[in-house]
């Protein structure tokens, strides 16, 4: 087993597996790259050899680390990756990455050199925008790649079917723009009642057979997110682009697939300081939590800062050894307090799992979600740089790292 460390933006190699006795912060996150790899075969097998997998790296990787991810998704069999911001497409290809990026949000005139300089296709959906591709590109050379943006549900980004298909007619006499794609975005892929997003998919593909019968064909139409490419097997077209699912939750899809992913993220920590309660003694900012019995609080070294949500706050659960246990008192910058009266032997230094699996039990970041009354998306990307990724890289690992 390969382990690397990952100082958010450097990768230092560590010579140990990583335990509760290494040096270093005792919050961290592992990254477990075996099942990245293993969830995109997951898309492979559902999408059939003949589609593009284009892998949802925004966010940096949705908090599991854009480069990492990025090389592992690769050699798993995707070919294209989808960012959020040109900055993101710039990370990836300071690293190395010669692959199709998409950036999948908007972009303004005053990005194009950006853009260009990065060699990343762009979600497009105004003229003013392909008029500043058009003359940046060509002062440069080189052609901007474009895949064009239709709005038809989302009333987000992208532009209605019929100024859709305008826009394809002006980038013909674009000499620098090269249409790559043609795609829009899926408002209800999670939901049981599929109408809304099939009548999506209709309005896509309706501005696709109109632009082909005018002789404009887009080599990459594309619609799918990952409930969508479980789901909808209609929406998966050329290509897919899986975000959620390359990170192992499943909780729009729950239940729809032949195999299950794998989480590749487990969030952990240590306990750094026990303190005994009478009853009547109170925990916290504001005394939220007042102890009604003789009480056991191990003090852990997480906070909001790192990307805990404060809404926890004596709702969420953590895991020592191999028992449930509960958040007690507000979660504070730094720290949060667990009731550890009812784990035997609790000690300093014991590990504590906030994601992941200790045991029998697990806790994933779609349980941690509904506990904050959030999606997993907004919990993973909200792990914060101070919370150190540690890499695992290799075959199946055992159940418990460390
Ligand atoms: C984020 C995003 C995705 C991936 O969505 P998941 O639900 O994470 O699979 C796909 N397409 C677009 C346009 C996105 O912004």
């Amino acid at each position: 087993m390969q382990l690397l460390g990952h100082g958010f933006q450097e990768e230092v190699a560590l010579k140990e597996i990583i335990s509760p006795r290494s040096s270093g912060r005792p919050t961290w996150a592992e990254v477990d790259l075996g099942a990245i790899a293993h969830n995109v075969e997951l898309v492979r097998a559902l999408v059939g050899p003949d589609r593009g997998i284009m892998a949802v790296v925004k966010a940096d990787a949705y908090g599991h680390g854009a480069v990492a991810v990025a090389r592992k998704v690769l050699e798993a069999g995707a070919s294209w990756l989808g960012v959020g911001l040109p900055e993101e497409g710039m990370a990836l290809r300071e690293a190395g990455i010669r692959c199709p990026i998409l950036v999948l949000g908007p972009t303004m005139p005053q990005q194009a050199p950006q853009l260009l300089e990065g060699d990343l296709s762009v979600s497009l959906y105004s003229v003013e925008m392909a008029m500043a591709l058009q003359t940046e590109a060509s002062r440069r050379g080189v052609s901007a790649r474009v895949h064009v943006k239709v709005d038809t549900g989302m009333g987000r980004l992208g532009l209605e079917p019929a100024r859709s298909l305008e826009l394809l007619e002006r980038l013909r006499s674009m000499s620098r723009i090269r249409i790559e794609g043609l795609y829009t975005h899926l408002a209800t892929a999670d939901d049981p009642d599929p109408s809304f997003a099939l009548k999506q998919l209709d309005r896509l593909l309706e501005v696709d057979r109109l632009a082909r019968g005018r002789g404009i064909r887009v080599p990459f139409r594309h619609a799918a997110n990952s409930a969508a490419l479980v789901t909808l097997p209609d929406s998966t077209l050329d290509l897919v682009r899986p975000g959620i699912m390359i990170y192992g939750c499943d909780s729009g899809f729950r239940g729809r697939l032949p195999v299950e992913m794998r989480p590749a993220l487990s969030w952990k920590t240590l306990v750094a300081h026990l303190r005994e309660l009478s009853p009547g003694e109170s925990v916290s900012y504001g005394r939220t939590f007042v102890a009604s019995r003789p009480t056991i609080i191990g003090v852990l070294p997480v906070g909001y800062a790192d990307g805990l949500p404060r809404r926890l706050s004596n709702r969420g659960e953590v895991l020592v050894r191999g028992r449930r246990a509960s958040m007690v008192g507000t979660i504070c910058m730094d720290m949060t307090m667990v009731d550890l009266t009812r784990v035997p032997g609790a000690s300093v230094g014991d590990e504590v799992v906030l994601i992941g699996r200790q045991g029998q039990e697990s806790i994933t970041a779609d349980d941690m979600a509904k506990v904050a009354g959030t999606i997993p998306y907004e919990i993973l990307c909200g792990l914060t740089p101070r919370v150190p990724r540690y890499y695992l890289d290799g075959p199946q690992r055992g159940k418990e790292a460390g």
